[in-house]
């Protein structure tokens, strides 16, 4: 059942606070969550809406059984309500109204009704201000949870009347500890960095991964460098690699982007702490390629690259293949131009 699922290491401290919080009766109406995508804000918010749904509230949370946690469960119950974008749309005012005057209304079952705000930075400004306004009126017994990547989004003054916990990414030790229990292996620390130690991203990658191993989805660092390898040796091997980077620009580009951050790092100390580094396991290769090219090359190359991503974002399929062949030759001439030093 949905509300009595465990919560993970990072996200069950700050529920246990809540949950606190409010036996203590001094739980605030309007709580904003806010992290990285993939941290589980949505699971942390689904939670703590079961529990102020539930009608027999346990010490450690909602109880599960009641009749309001099935209706949760089944996402049926007539007092929680979420508001999301639909396609990354602004959020209009007419959508807050109608949930506006759901709070406003008595609930049907037990004595709270909860709405949740998935998507609160792209709420239009008309629609965040008709928020502000229930906000700074809080019925006794609505209350308002509101998600967001980060607090910057938000308009200082809705921020300034919300509870804000932030969610932290969880640390090596615990990330590792937490994916161990999940059954899956990490090869090297540089898989964590990849994804920025973002939990649920780095599952269902090594999930993946594990599951595939006969071969059929590699490591795609070890596939970058690999393209980068021969491409740098074998001239028609350029468009192999472009057509590689073009079946997932976002991810393979930033694989790329890595690999150029990593060399410029090196650069600047070859003796410097390096385990855990995205690319530790070719530290041989690129020491070679290292004594290939200039630091100011690296850098050039790094704003072109970021340039590169965002025209494609733009332009979205158009001519996609063309602009990453076009990055991959100036990759090409600047690693040649610099062969000699
Ligand atoms: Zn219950």
């Amino acid at each position: 059942m949905q509300n009595k699922e465990v919560l993970t290491p990072w996200l069950s401290p700050i529920f246990e606070k809540l949950l606190k919080t409010y036996q203590q009766g001094r739980l605030a109406h309007a709580l904003l969550f806010t992290g990285n995508e993939g941290l589980g804000k949505f699971k942390l918010a689904s939670q703590c809406a079961a529990y102020l749904l539930c009608s027999n509230k346990q010490y450690i949370g909602a109880c599960g059984h009641c009749h309001a946690c099935q209706l949760f469960s089944v996402g049926n119950h007539l007092d929680f309500h979420i508001l999301k974008s639909e396609n990354k749309k602004a959020i209009g005012i007419d959508e807050v109204r109608a949930v506006i005057n759901m709070l406003n209304e008595r609930p049907h079952l037990g004595d709270n009704k909860v709405v949740l705000i998935k998507d609160t930075s792209l709420l239009s400004k008309a629609a965040a201000n008709a928020l502000l306004k229930t906000l700074e009126e809080p019925q006794g017994n609505s209350y308002i949870i509101l998600l967001a990547d980060t607090h910057h989004q938000l308009m200082p003054t809705l921020l300034s009347r919300v509870l804000h916990q932030q969610i932290h990414t969880p640390d090596d030790q615990q990330l590792l500890h937490w994916l161990d229990e999940q059954n899956v292996q990490v090869s090297d620390l540089g898989v964590l960095r990849q994804f920025q130690n973002c939990p649920l991203s780095l599952l269902t990658y090594l999930q993946a991964l594990q599951a595939l191993q006969s071969g059929l989805l590699s490591d795609e660092r070890r596939d970058c460098v690999e393209g980068l390898f021969n491409m740098l040796g074998n001239p028609s091997s350029l468009f192999d690699f472009s057509a590689f980077i073009s079946k997932e620009p976002s991810m393979r580009l930033q694989l790329l982007f890595f690999i150029l951050h990593e060399l410029q790092k090196l650069k600047l100390n070859s003796k410097g702490c390096y385990e855990d580094a995205i690319y530790a396991f070719a530290r041989p290769q690129f020491d070679i390629w290292c004594t290939h090219i200039s630091a100011s090359s690296l850098r050039y190359l790094c704003r072109k690259l970021l340039k590169t991503r965002s025209l494609l974002r733009e332009q979205k399929a158009l001519k996609s293949e063309l602009l990453i062949s076009s990055l991959l030759i100036e990759i090409k001439n600047e690693f040649k131009g610099n062969r000699a030093c």
